[in-house]
């Protein structure tokens, strides 16, 4: 047995110095290692021969056993080709070459027996099969050819002579050098358990299969272990971290929660309210640290959610602070929680950027004494030297915004470690979630309280804006407001300012009797803040602005949201501009305007945003359509995957049985001390090698 990641590739036949150059810099195959794990993209099912009398256009590929009888050249230039008439013993049927006409001429001889390999087409109004491959039969041996593997290849590699069938030529060689058992990553209490595939003959299987069957359970005990071992790590990291931060106790629910509960609450809390609140409760009684994050759609509640659980804290004598990610949502938070608590005595201040001075040094000063309950801040909490004389419980609104060094930093400031619950309305799908956030507990506010009218979302096309225009006019006549949003042009801020300042003019046109706001991101935060706060307080009926109002603003009374260039737009991004209307009682429309050329997965995207208001929904479509590399969030999580076979989007019940299994391994052994484990731990000190970014997300 040898170490497949020391042996280079030219150890084997056909690959000298060249082929491996191209092969490292295209496909990143140096050792036998890596060529074992560069799988093949499809099989075809090459156990089966057709009659031609069976072949219709719809069949991928298929194969024939016949001869040719003759030949015939044709056509001038571009439309010269070679047709030859190919005979199963029952029909005939026209096979075409337009390239290499006189080699195929040379090499092909007629009444010889062939297998015919390709898909079958229609050319000049007939049957046809163009540029097929042809194998000797002789040589052929159907049975072991069943399941034929393709392989991904690039430009370059074809321009070096190599092709799927080339690689396939690796592979097989490869598979025969290796006659030994590959060995096991996982312990056989695992595979027994979950019925898989050994990794040797899953890794055979995966290249060449004898039936569909056989690759389809190779692929899930692959993909498994991909995801399993991804678990495993981050698992134990998270374990471990929990183990060492102990937490403050918060074992008390006292005075400040119930009277909070029973006299205070203007509505009854939805389910999903009590059942989130029930799970930080149990953590931070727990004695360990919380760290938890808090799922919620726009609107579901989640500000309401987090006043709770600060009176918890409160009740057992700590403070609390809260951080927003802009000074609007941060007086937003401040006006919010003074109305819920109303004449209670729990002091609530807000610290931000502009606040300076005497006031300023009063806020700290009530910091450091204790007089201060409640703290609601921006980043500039953070930054500044804010110190606190017992914060016990953080929690950062709209996480995205917060990256995990600031997290990091924000516990640094308190003696004792406090909880720590992060909130973010942007839906991440839960086996994203469990991936991204391996390290944070999560809960999920999967309802949103009663008597909302969902938002009626409309697609448009910009050639005509008339209607668009009289139905602001009748909301607006109505009483309520509208929002115009367009994309951020990112190669061209000036353009992007253009566009918006252009917009702006052009509205004050259409509306001259209303006032219009307008925000983008080159304007100073103070100069943004008061645009927002002239809409925020009704002076102004519309709002145009960039992307920049993307995140929390609440104007209960905006029932118009239009989104032009919505082509431009992801669907998490729609999906949360869309969640700034229907804030109220109201009927609200989200209006997605889009130029009439769309590609078909554009279609798709605003179809699906007409279709449903889930925000889960449509992050699993994303995710499905996009696929995990791209979604927001995941680029400066600073993880590669590197999954080769398993994906985010389409094997969510597999991220939870690899959750699950981890879960089961470590509960038994944390450590992974024990000898059944022993595999576990060496597999996972090598894939640490490997990655050393995994190590960030803990
Ligand atoms: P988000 O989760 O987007 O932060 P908010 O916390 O801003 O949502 O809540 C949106 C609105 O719903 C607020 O006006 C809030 O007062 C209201 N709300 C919260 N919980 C309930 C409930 N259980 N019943 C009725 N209205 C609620
Ligand atoms: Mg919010």
């Amino acid at each position: 047995m040898e170490d497949l990641r020391e042996k280079a590739i030219t150890y084997l036949p056909g690959i000298g110095p060249q082929r491996a150059k191209v092969l490292e810099s295209e496909l990143g195959i140096r050792s036998w290692h890596d060529l074992l794990y560069t799988f093949p993209y499809k099989h075809i099912d090459r156990s089966r021969l057709y009659k031609i009398r069976e072949l219709t256009t719809e069949m991928p590929f298929v194969q024939v056993l016949g001869q040719f009888m003759s030949f015939e050249e044709a056509g001038q230039g571009r439309k010269h080709r070679l047709t030859g008439h190919f005979w199963d013993g029952e029909m005939f049927l026209d096979v075409t070459w337009f390239q290499g006409i006189s080699y195929i001429k040379k090499s092909i001889k007629v009444r010889k027996d062939y297998i015919l390999f390709g898909r079958p087409g229609v050319y000049g109004g007939r049957l046809s099969v163009i540029h097929p491959d042809l194998d000797d039969p002789e040589s052929t041996v159907l049975s072991k050819m069943s399941m034929q593997p393709f392989y991904s290849t690039t430009e370059r590699m074809k321009k070096a002579g190599m092709t799927s069938r080339s690689m396939e030529r690796f592979t097989s060689a490869l598979f025969n050098k290796i006659t030994w058992t590959l060995p096991e990553t996982l312990p056989s209490y695992l595979t027994e358990r979950l019925h898989l595939m050994s990794l040797d003959k899953a890794l055979r299987a995966a290249h060449y299969p004898t039936t569909a069957e056989e690759l389809a359970a190779a692929n899930m005990r692959l993909k498994f272990e991909e995801l399993f071992f991804i678990q495993l790590i981050i698992m134990s990291y998270a374990r471990k971290r929990q183990q060492q931060r102990k937490g403050l106790r918060f074992a008390r629910v006292g005075n400040a929660f119930n009277t909070f509960f029973h006299q205070h609450l203007p509505f009854p809390l939805t389910e999903a309210q009590k059942r989130v609140i029930r799970e930080m409760h149990a953590d931070m009684k727990s004695g360990r640290q919380m760290n938890r994050l808090l799922q919620g759609d726009v609107g579901s509640g989640k500000t309401l959610v987090a006043l709770m659980v600060m009176l918890i804290a409160i009740d057992n004598g700590c403070q609390a602070c809260i951080m927003a990610p802009t000074e609007i949502l941060a007086e937003q938070h401040l006006q919010t929680f003074r109305s819920f608590l109303k004449d209670m005595p729990i002091r609530v201040e807000l610290l931000t950027g502009n606040v300076k001075g005497k006031k300023r040094s009063a806020i700290e000063t009530g910091l450091q004494d204790g007089s201060i309950d409640i703290l609601i801040g921006t980043h500039a909490v953070i930054e500044d030297n804010v110190q606190f004389r017992n914060l016990g419980l953080v929690i950062i609104d709209e996480q995205h915004r917060f990256g995990v060094a600031q997290r990091a930093k924000l516990w640094e400031k308190a003696g004792a470690v406090p909880h720590v619950l992060v909130m973010t309305a942007t839906p991440i799908p839960r086996t994203l979630a469990m991936t991204l956030y391996g390290d944070l507990d999560v809960s999920v506010i999967d309802e949103l309280p009663p008597g909302r009218k969902p938002v009626r979302t409309i697609h448009i096309y910009d050639n005509q804006p008339e209607e668009l225009y009289r139905g602001v006019v009748r909301e607006i006549e109505a009483g309520h407001q509208a929002y115009f949003v367009f994309p951020l042009v990112k190669e061209s801020e000036k353009l992007d300012l253009k566009n918006v300042q252009d917009e702006f003019v052009h509205l004050k046109e259409v509306f001259p009797q209303y006032r219009i706001s307008m925000v983008h991101g080159k304007m100073k935060p103070a100069e943004k803040d008061a645009e927002m706060q002239r809409f925020v307080s009704g002076e102004t009926q519309i709002l145009v602005a960039t992307t920049v109002i993307e995140v929390g603003v609440n104007v209960p009374n905006a029932s118009v949201m239009i989104i032009q260039n919505a082509e431009r737009f992801g669907l998490a991004q729609l999906h949360q501009l869309r969640g700034r209307v229907g804030r109220g009682a109201e009927q609200s429309y989200c209006i997605l305007v889009s130029n009439f050329k769309l590609s078909a997965e554009t279609r798709k995207r605003l179809h699906i945003m007409t279709e449903t208001n889930d925000g889960f929904e449509i992050a699993e479509a994303d995710l499905k359509l996009r696929g995990p590399g791209d979604l927001e969030g995941t680029q400066q999580s600073g993880i590669a995957f590197n999954l080769k076979l398993a994906n985010l989007g389409r094997d969510g019940q597999l991220v939870q049985l690899a959750r699950d299994t981890a879960s089961f391994v470590l509960d038994a052994d944390p450590e992974l001390l024990a000898p059944d484990n022993a595999l576990l731990r060496r597999h996972m000190q090598e894939l640490k090698k490997e990655h050393r970014d995994w190590s960030q997300i803990s």
